[in-house]
């Protein structure tokens, strides 16, 4: 094998080269202080302020909506703490799947977790049974990172209007709002907030061939939020230091440049990846796929080969030059088996027997094809 076949895409995608053209200037003669009150500085600040229209644009949204971060984490956790920071009495619930960077956070306050079914989709009726009276956020990423499963955004926004309207009427005062971690969406969902009727929206840079520690939060107009880091007021007050601006315009750019190709580009890894897995099933009969058969983003397959034992499968595979996640890994410091398949219902076993496989620009169908025909002759003596 001559160079290496990439399967990991929902943990890092390559920078474009056209996103990296458009950073370097601001790494060199743009260095300037985006506040210092000075014709270039002004001009550079004024180049920042179009990346925010630019990523606002993206998402349907108004530049005074949109606070850079460095990356989803931090976004995460702005919403989450810095919500639930003014509301003490308050809890919040999230997804049983979602990303540590929004669990860990919500597990600082008053929290509880809705439930998924077996296919990774959060159940409607549990969640519209767990918002109580002090209910003030409802937190549900909008693809999950293990599964691709799609969650029914627009329909558990209907459900927070009526809890809305239901309050007003009984005269509760607290309110209600959604947020979604849409790491993992980008590069081919419609990510237009008012669509989709979040008020937060977390976003990373990374996920989109754009600069790594980069990324965003929309918050929507009228919505106070606590800072995490305070001093000389950037970002609206909101996230204070000098601002980065090279990564912001990165940000920007793989935004703007994966959103315009949204479509073609989830057509076009559907078609892979359905490719893959019938040929993976007609030779690995003993493989399983975990989450949604059609609520699912393109590019993650999540399979189990039961039996097998998932380290030494990824082992093996990156022996042949394959690069894959283990399933069962779900942070960097955590060798537990993956809170996500286990709360679809996989045992610690079939957990511990499960490899991620994400698929992204330079995928193409003959490395799928030799993927499979290895990991076929692997899966028989692995067993
Ligand atoms: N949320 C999801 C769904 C992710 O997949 C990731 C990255 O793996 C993150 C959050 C964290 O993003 P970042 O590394 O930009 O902080």
């Amino acid at each position: 094998m001559s160079r290496n076949i990439y399967l990991d895409y929902a943990a890092a995608t390559p920078l474009d080269p056209k996103v990296l053209k458009t950073m370097l200037p601001y790494f060199s003669e743009q260095f300037y202080n985006p506040s210092a009150t000075y014709l270039s500085a002004r001009a550079l600040k004024n180049q920042l302020e179009a990346a925010r229209h630019g990523v606002a644009k993206s998402l349907g949204a108004k530049p005074a909506e949109i606070i850079f971060t460095a990356g989803a984490t931090e976004a995460n956790n702005l919403a989450i703490q810095g919500l639930l920071q003014q509301f003490p009495d308050s809890e919040v619930l999230v997804s049983a799947i979602e990303h540590e960077s929004v669990l860990e956070p919500a597990k600082l306050f008053s929290y509880k977790e809705i439930p998924v079914n077996e296919q990774g989709l959060i159940i409607l009726n549990k969640l519209s049974n767990l918002i109580s009276d002090k209910t003030v956020l409802i937190s549900v990423m909008f693809v999950n990172n293990e599964l691709g499963t799609i969650q029914p955004l627009s329909q558990i926004a209907k459900l927070v209007s009526e809890t809305r309207h239901q309050r007003l009427a009984k005269g509760n005062k607290r309110p209600l709002f959604l947020h979604t971690d849409a790491a993992q969406a980008g590069n081919y969902l419609d990510l237009h907030v008012s669509r989709l009727g979040v008020d937060f929206m977390s976003l990373n840079a990374g996920k989109l061939y754009g600069p790594k520690q980069s990324g965003g939060l929309y918050i929507k107009a009228g919505i106070k939020l606590q800072p995490l880091i305070i001093g000389g007021g950037q970002e609206f007050n909101l996230r204070s230091g000098t601002e980065n601006v090279a990564s912001s315009i990165g940000f920007a750019k793989s935004l703007e440049l994966a959103q315009a190709k949204r479509q073609s580009e989830n057509q076009r890894v559907n078609d892979l990846r359905d490719n893959f897995e019938k040929q993976l099933f007609e030779k690995i009969p003993l493989a399983s796929l975990n989450g949604h058969k059609v609520h699912r983003a393109p590019h993650i397959s999540s399979l189990t080969f039961d039996g097998c034992d998932n380290e030494r499968l990824m082992m093996e595979l990156d022996e042949r030059g394959i690069e894959c996640a283990v399933g069962s890994a779900c942070s960097a410091s955590n060798d537990e088996p993956s809170h996500v398949l286990q709360a679809i219902g996989l045992s610690q076993d079939q957990a511990r027997s499960t490899l991620r496989f994400s698929f992204g620009h330079q995928t193409t169908q003959t490395d799928l094809n030799q993927v499979v025909d290895v990991l076929a002759k692997l899966t028989a003596h692995n067993r």
